[in-house]
């Protein structure tokens, strides 16, 4: 049997038409496959390769600290110097009140997290979220998802959750002195790249100072510079008591976290002690690559170049078939008729050496979130091959 054929019989599958390209390596912006064939990459591993495929400072962290010890015990009983120096790193970068990180796998296991710490800071059950936001695939995650046709299936999930739409006014007057925690994607990105009105956000950010809802922002997508800021947040100055992070968290690796206060996080050490545990969370090779992943983000000044090459973007993507483009940085949503469309367009691409991609509640549109490090010479190859395939 050829690998394709072991792929499709002993690796669990979740769609009927997985891309299947046989990745043999990727560097910066390009995958490389088995058949020699090389391709641009506009997904960047959804929002994780922000400063692109095996970056060279990267692959030398993760060597460094293989070298001196990997695994060695549960999350949070003996200090391994990378958790506790990236820590310090990310909230040196956040809001006073954002300074204490419980460092998890995935950031659907941050996201349970999170739900967790929000019961105990309030003593409550109740969430409001909202429709077509996506925050993971566990139980708890799943919960909180906005789409019924996803969360159906695995019913009954976690009672007390009240959907209602991004920006609207039912969403505000939903939080009510039931309500533990109001989550929110900083900036929607499955749902094809939805920003939050500033008012709305800020009034929303009010009804939970009044009701005591602690309010969660899900950065998982859109941190780490890839709406063009640092945080996504920082586009609103309205700061959340809970972030969630994931994906470029890791800098290729599995990381997530949910960070608050260090006051809030002690809830998780007492009645019951050891309230959210973990044993791989926070691994010492994912935190020093993370970490590695963050100083190049940080000291190559990448983030302040994200909003010229999003413009660029929107400059050479003009044509009869593109309907609009939904941006905010480098996570673009580039609508065109329909997800038919969408689907011929990317297989057409995939031909000419471009990879890109659809959003789960957004299938009519395709995805432009490319590493940020992504060159301007790139982004016109890109968008021209884009172009050709429409
Ligand atoms: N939150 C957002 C906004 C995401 O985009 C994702 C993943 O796509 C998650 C949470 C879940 O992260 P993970 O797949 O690491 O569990």
């Amino acid at each position: 049997m050829n690998t394709r054929s072991l792929f499709l019989q002993h690796v669990a599958q979740t769609s009927p038409a997985p891309i299947g390209l046989h990745i043999t390596e990727a560097k910066g912006c390009y995958l490389h496959d088995a058949d020699g064939r090389k391709y641009i990459d506009l997904i960047g591993g959804i929002s994780v390769c922000n400063i692109g495929h095996s970056h060279p400072e990267v692959i030398a962290a993760i060597k460094e600290q293989a070298d001196k010890y990997l695994h060695v015990m549960v999350y949070g009983e003996v200090i391994q110097s990378p958790q506790v120096q990236y820590a310090k790193m990310i909230t040196d970068h956040l809001p006073a009140n954002l300074n204490c990180v419980y460092f998890t796998n995935s950031g659907a296991e941050a996201t349970e997290g999170a739900i967790k710490l929000a019961r105990r800071i309030t003593g409550k059950t109740d969430i409001v979220a909202a429709n077509k936001s996506y925050h993971g695939a566990t139980l708890g995650a799943l919960s909180v998802m906005g789409d019924e046709y996803w969360r159906n299936a695995f019913r009954p999930l976690m009672p007390g959750v009240w959907h209602h739409n991004y920006n609207s006014d039912a969403f505000i007057n939903a939080i009510n002195e039931k309500t533990a925690c109001v989550i929110i994607e900083t900036i929607q990105a499955e749902a094809g790249v939805i920003k939050p009105h500033i008012e709305w956000l800020k009034r929303l950010r009010g009804k939970c100072n009044e009701t005591g809802a602690v309010l969660i922002f899900d950065e998982i997508q859109c941190g780490f510079g890839r709406t063009g800021k640092l945080w996504g947040f920082e586009h609103f100055n309205v700061i959340p008591d809970i972030i969630l992070l994931g994906k470029a968290l890791g800098g290729g690796m599995p990381l997530g976290a949910f960070i608050s206060s260090h006051e809030n996080m002690w809830q998780l050490t007492d009645n019951p002690v050891l309230g959210h545990i973990t044993t791989f969370g926070g691994h010492p090779v994912s935190c020093a690559a993370g970490m590695a992943a963050m100083q190049v983000l940080l000291e190559e000044g990448i983030v302040n170049e994200v909003a010229a090459k999003e413009q660029l973007f929107k400059e050479i993507l003009v044509h009869p078939a593109i309907k609009s483009i939904n941006s905010a940085g480098l996570l673009m949503a580039v609508e065109l008729e329909n997800s038919e469309k969408v689907l011929s367009t990317l297989s057409k691409c995939l031909e000419k050496g471009l990879f890109s991609d659809w959003f789960l509640f957004a299938p009519h549109c395709i995805r432009i979130a490319p590493p940020l490090n992504i060159s301007k010479e790139e982004i016109a190859t890109a968008a021209d091959i884009l172009k050709a395939c429409l």
